[in-house]
């Protein structure tokens, strides 16, 4: 058998949770609101639909194979040191570690929001086109789907961190290299351990494998960095490359996960999304 078939096999319990977890909602939906999915299954209009052909979106699934270390056993990841600072702009401006600094890119992009102990931070991969021309994470069709992630949780934009693994935009959308993970990573894991969020919430596998280099990392199960619980979901850009027309149950199942692994991760700190309280 090979290694893809075998990881295959291994992700069979988490793809037939998710098409319960559909179901369950094709339920609910008829007998009672579920409040946050108001916001999560608004539906996607056309023009996320065209933007998210520029998205590197399709890794959730295909980067599967690139996963050596099949351990599940949620292991806390090695503590940055506390006596860093985050990184200012002008630091990551003049940032010279990898070739993503002479491939064209218009602006870093250190990420935004509140830097002051939030309760989430969220990681994602790199900038995209719109993340490079403004230099702010997470503007583009995938940050738009974020926003409403993060308001179906409650909160603004400007209450929680928004961060990626790599902070200059990759051509062409790629994934980061690992080299250019490698150099990057350090600035992330300054910047968690000067902003310290009280959960973190990994959004795709560069931001999963990013933290957690050595370990398996399975969407919806906690894991511990630095003192800080963790957890990952679906990238937002994969979520907004269904079609509804043709894979309603596909979008719905994955935005269901989202969804939920959102709701343990408010759980974590105590609180419910709104409407629940
Ligand atoms: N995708 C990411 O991973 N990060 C961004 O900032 C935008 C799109």
């Amino acid at each position: 058998m090979s290694n893809v078939e075998k990881q295959d096999i291994a992700d069979l319990p988490e793809i037939l949770n998710a098409f319960e977890q559909a179901l369950e909602l094709e339920r609910e939906l008829g007998t009672r609101a579920v409040d946050c999915d108001r916001a999560l299954l608004l539906p996607i209009s056309a023009k996320d639909l065209k933007d998210v052909k520029d998205l590197k979106d399709l890794k959730e699934i295909k980067d599967v194979k690139d996963v050596k270390d099949l351990n599940d056993s949620p292991v806390a990841e090695q503590a940055p040191s506390t006596k860093h600072q985050a990184p200012s702009t002008e630091e990551l401006a003049a940032c010279t570690k990898c070739t993503l600094a002479t491939l064209g890119r218009q602006h870093v992009v250190p990420g935004q929001g509140n830097a002051a102990s939030p309760d989430f931070m969220f990681i994602g991969e790199a900038p995209g086109a719109d993340e490079d021309r403004q230099g702010l994470a997470f503007v583009g069709a995938a940050g738009q789907f974020l926003t409403k992630m993060i308001q179906a949780m409650g909160y603004t934009r400007d209450q929680v961190f928004i961060a990626n693994v790599c902070k200059c935009r990759p051509p062409n959308n790629r994934t980061p290299s690992p080299q250019e993970m490698e150099a990057c990573l350090p600035y992330l894991r300054r910047q968690i351990a000067a902003i310290h969020p009280k959960c973190i919430v990994l959004l795709g596998r560069t931001a999963m494998s990013g933290l957690f280099p050595t370990q398996r990392i399975r969407r919806g199960m906690w894991y511990e960095y630095a003192g800080i619980p963790v957890i990952a979901t679906f990238h937002p850009s994969y979520i907004i490359r269904f079609d509804p027309t043709t894979d309603p149950v596909g979008l719905r199942a994955a935005k269901t996960e989202v969804w939920n692994t959102l709701k343990l991760a408010l759980a974590r700190l105590g609180k419910q999304p709104p409407g629940r309280k």
